[in-house]
């Protein structure tokens, strides 16, 4: 073998799994540290249709954020916006409910042009990845269409109308993907999974409910995880009984869910080898039956995004020798 194929075997390449603002800050630290070798796969469960635009709320995230252009101080959206077009909207008596700034509405413009001239999302997001200087892969979970839909107690409805115009006021009975038994998970997820290079599997801190299921929803995704033979390890969302942010522990318990991370583990229903979870529920995972890594994994800053990927980049390596990474995945 020539030291080009070998250095080729090299397991260097992580997949992480990501929802919007939770998963976006592991995801940014992790992209800090691999650059090229992070490919990351995102929720499109959430993209929706609005005044004529494709709109993939969680795929802006990660570009923004990944880019360095979120927007800190509102939490979403993109940095030095301006709203004139919402100010007109507003102004012409259409429905405001969605904020859309300026420059965050010339990649939906785009976006929706690409699309109906019969460009895949996928291809669509790894060229405006690329001009925004992103060296990780940010990968739609598909290029098919699956809606999340929430089933309340005030009604049907669809998820940014849940999420953003009702602000996750109704009570949630159920959580359902429309569309999910159509959809496939496209060449470059397969790819990504199917590498001879892969590392491990890292499910960002996203809402298990909302951001991850959705991906696992895509038929034969899950699949792909489970036959990788790499440690599969998620970082809890849950610190201290709580979300950090947004509404995972209250849809939890509407659904009857403890607000654990044991609760988050068995969510994902054996595809786990791992977990990284905060020290403030260290005694709460004493008796887990995978691997626990217990660490802080609030990320308020740079450097505690860095740090987190950083330790979790070191668990997944111990899990590999621990295991032998033939082993690992072998559920
Ligand atoms: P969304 O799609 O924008 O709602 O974002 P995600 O689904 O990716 O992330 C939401 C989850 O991120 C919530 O359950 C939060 O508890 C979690 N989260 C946010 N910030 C942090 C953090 O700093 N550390 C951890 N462990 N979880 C976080």
């Amino acid at each position: 073998m020539t030291a080009t194929e070998k250095a080729d075997r090299k397991k260097t390449r992580i997949v992480a799994l990501c929802g919007g603002v939770g998963g976006a800050k592991l995801a940014l630290g992790l992209s800090r540290l691999l650059g090229s070798d992070l490919t990351v796969i995102v929720n499109t469960g959430d993209d929706f249709e609005h005044l004529g635009l494709q709109i993939s709320p969680d795929l802006d995230t990660v570009l923004y954020t990944l880019s360095g252009l979120a927007n800190r101080e509102l939490g979403w959206g993109r940095a030095d916006e301006s709203w004139n077009f919402m100010e007109v909207l507003r102004d012409l008596g259409s429905e405001t409910w969605f904020q859309l700034g300026d420059r965050d509405l010339a990649l939906h413009v785009q976006r929706t042009h690409q699309l109906k001239s019969g460009r895949s999302l996928t291809s669509f997001m790894a060229e405006v990845a690329n001009s925004f200087g992103i060296a990780a892969q940010i990968l739609p979970m598909t290029d098919d269409t699956m809606r999340t839909t929430v089933v309340t107690t005030d009604g049907v409805m669809p998820f940014q109308r849940y999420f953003v115009e009702r602000r996750c006021a109704p009570v949630v009975e159920k959580i359902v993907f429309d569309g999910a038994s159509g959809t496939k998970p496209t060449a470059q997820v397969t790819a990504a999974l199917n590498d001879p290079r892969l590392r491990a599997v890292v499910i960002c801190p996203s809402n298990p409910f909302l951001s991850i299921d959705p991906i696992l929803s895509v038929p034969g995704l899950r699949r792909l995880i489970e036959v990788a033979g790499v440690p599969v390890v998620a970082v809890s969302p849950i610190i201290g009984g709580k979300a950090v942010k947004g509404p995972t522990d209250k849809i939890m318990a509407e659904l009857g869910v403890p607000t654990t991370s044991r609760a988050i583990v068995e969510r994902y229903g054996g595809l786990l080898d791992g977990l990284v979870v905060d020290v403030a529920d260290g005694d709460e995972v004493a008796n887990l039956s995978i691997e626990t890594h217990i660490v802080p994994t609030l990320m308020k800053t740079e450097a505690d995004r860095d740090g987190l990927a950083r330790s979790v980049l070191d668990f997944v390596d111990r899990l590999s020798m621990a295991t032998g990474s033939r082993e690992v995945g072998c559920r």
